[in-house]
């Protein structure tokens, strides 16, 4: 299914989508469940047969051929009952599995833009605990749904062709009885959403407060993350007592009529045998039938609760898989092929969402040059960058790559020839050969070799406990700064593009350690188009430009000494720095 199949199509029918590759296995759990249903109904039947002709007349061989049948179809109703559990479960299973692939693929092509306004705790949310409630849903809705009609009708056909006048006190019950269970059910599916709400809430926070937690360790402020935790948990342990009352609301009233089924049975069926219109044992059948209610009332209950959450799930699943990516191939785009680098960037404006960030950015540069880009913090350097491999799109203007619009061409291959060195490397719980080769999945081991010793990491990797197979751990925690900064170098030497986006993020380390970096950095640039955000001005005098961006604006470019003799914002900046280095 396409995104445009999530927004037009009902929801119902995207949920029977899922069952159609499936549906031999669906359609085998529901002949099952059905087959259970007519058993529950046949014994009453029998024992009646058995009561009014087999006893009274002494007849012990049918008698004891039809309580072999009842035996063996107790025997067969328990096979069909692990049948149904286990590969009813499977079929949830399957369809489970297809979801969670359709979600995640979604979300991985979906736009920066998705990401910058919601929450990981939500996305994580969604592909667990609303996956659940979908399948949960998925195989034991229509299950529940078939149990439940067959036995509650096929009931009272029997009730009715014994003694109508109380097979119509039941009837009249049934209804009376679901529509008080489905008004808590409602009161029960708006306190269930609530409870979602803030188990998001606490998995962004738990999310964050993992993540931070150096940082909240170098602030000493554990106690104040605690107490924004707290409160949290707090209100979510409110909304799951509201959630809990609601649920005993409805579950005391669900008992309380399953109660007086029995009781109506025994005191109007006991009238009737009073008032010489049924007979003693009339009342005994009644009550099996009655019996056989039990289960699918309470999975008809209990199908509200599922119904509510997976429900609501399910919206928010087709909601985010109908949310279109911003960012889109044109239909008609090219391949990007034999790039040599010459970046035109043509009176660029940028907005995030309302704020203008970027008013009219002009600027070109030939293949092989290296620009240094600088200014005050905030100024939108980043966000600059962020454009030429079209993390975003232009709000106006344009950015063409070798006289080629970027719009014009596919994502993928704009970003196969654009390395980017990140100021927060980004290391994936795995070896340090998959992180390296991650710049380029098809590389050979020798390759990554060569790569980690252009980036001057394979000193470092072969000291490690398993060289190249060490583990790296999430996010890359076991090693350094600068050894993760060469890892991601390792990656763009593999990738090798013609084009490289460097943020330089060597304030965070030690000096020798940047020093050292610095020499790296300059090979990675050879013979490539750069754009380098420069941290610290020292590095920008081997850039054959530098550009300064202040306030979404250049307000000034040109080489080093130019700047410095103009002595505007650039000597500016130097004299700032030159004060706090020294
Ligand atoms: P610099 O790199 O020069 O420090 P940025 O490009 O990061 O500047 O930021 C420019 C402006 O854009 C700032 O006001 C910043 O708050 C804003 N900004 C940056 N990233 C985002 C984002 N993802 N969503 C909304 N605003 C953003």
């Amino acid at each position: 299914m396409t995104t445009r199949d999530y927004q037009k199509r009902s929801p119902v029918a995207i949920f029977f989508a899922y069952f159609k590759p499936h549906k031999k296995l669906f359609i085998f759990d529901m002949v099952c469940a059905f087959t259970i249903a007519i058993i529950d109904l046949t014994f009453p039947f029998i024992t009646r047969w058995s009561l009014y002709d087999l006893l009274p007349n002494n007849d012990y061989n049918t008698f004891f051929i039809a309580m072999t049948c009842v035996a063996l179809a107790f025997f067969l109703r328990a096979v069909l009952t692990y049948v149904v559990a286990f590969w009813g479960h499977t079929f949830g299973i399957l369809v489970e599995a297809d979801i969670r692939s359709d979600l995640f693929r979604h979300m991985q092509s979906l736009s920066f833009g998705y990401f910058d306004k919601n929450r990981t705790g939500q996305l994580m949310s969604r592909l667990t605990s609303d996956l659940f409630d979908i399948t949960e849903l998925a195989h034991h809705g229509p299950e529940d749904v078939l149990i439940s009609a067959v036995t509650i009708t096929g009931a009272l056909v029997m009730m009715f062709t014994i003694q109508w006048q109380l097979a119509l006190v039941i009837a009249v019950m049934i209804p009376l009885f679901l529509t008080v269970v489905w008004k808590r059910r409602r009161e029960m599916a708006a306190a269930s959403s609530q409870v979602k709400k803030k188990i998001a809430t606490i998995s962004t926070d738990i999310e964050s407060g993992i993540s931070g937690i150096r940082t909240t360790k170098a602030f000493a402020s554990e106690g104040a993350e605690i107490q924004k935790f707290e409160s949290a948990n707090d209100s979510f342990k409110t909304s799951k007592k509201q959630f809990h009352k609601a649920m005993g609301r409805f579950i005391g009233t669900m008992e309380f009529f399953l109660c007086t089924l029995p009781l109506a049975v025994i005191a109007v069926g006991g009238y009737l045998v009073m008032e010489g219109q049924m007979q003693t044992i009339d009342i005994i059948v009644f009550n099996m039938y009655v019996a056989t209610f039990i289960t699918p009332m309470r999975k008809l209950a209990t199908f509200a609760e599922l119904f509510a959450n997976g429900s609501a799930g399910f919206l928010r699943f087709v909601e985010l898989m109908g949310t279109e990516p911003s960012l889109q191939d044109a239909p008609d785009a090219a391949t990007m092929d034999n790039v040599k680098g010459n970046i035109t960037v043509d009176d660029v404006h940028f907005a995030y969402q309302n704020e203008t960030v970027l008013h009219g950015i002009s600027l070109d540069i030939p293949k092989g040059e290296t620009i240094a880009v600088v200014g005050p913090s905030g100024g939108g350097k980043s966000t600059l960058c962020q454009l030429i491999p079209r993390f975003y799109d232009v709000t106006s203007g344009a950015i063409s790559i070798d006289g080629q619009d970027i719009r014009t061409v596919t994502q993928q291959s704009l970003r196969r020839n654009i390395g980017i060195v990140q100021q927060d490397v980004f290391l994936f719980a795995g070896s340090v050969l998959e992180n390296i080769r991650y710049g380029r999945p098809d590389a050979t081991v020798e390759e990554v070799i060569e790569a980690a010793k252009m980036a001057e990491i394979y000193n470092d990797i072969c000291g490690m406990p398993q060289g190249f197979d060490t583990y790296v751990g999430e996010r890359g925690v076991m090693l350094s700064g600068g050894q993760k900064q060469r890892i991601s170098i390792a990656r763009i030497f593999l990738k090798n593009p013609p084009i490289l986006i460097l943020d330089e993020a060597t304030s965070a380390l030690d000096t020798v350690t940047e020093h050292r970096i610095q020499e790296t950095f300059e090979k990675l640039t050879q013979g490539r188009t750069c754009l380098i955000i420069a941290h610290r001005l020292s590095t920008v005098r081997h850039a054959n430009r530098i550009v300064v961006v202040e306030n979404g604006l250049i307000v000034e470019q040109g080489s080093h000494e130019e700047l410095l003799s103009q002595d505007g914002a650039y000597a500016a900046l130097v004299a700032t720095q030159k004060l706090t280095n020294g």
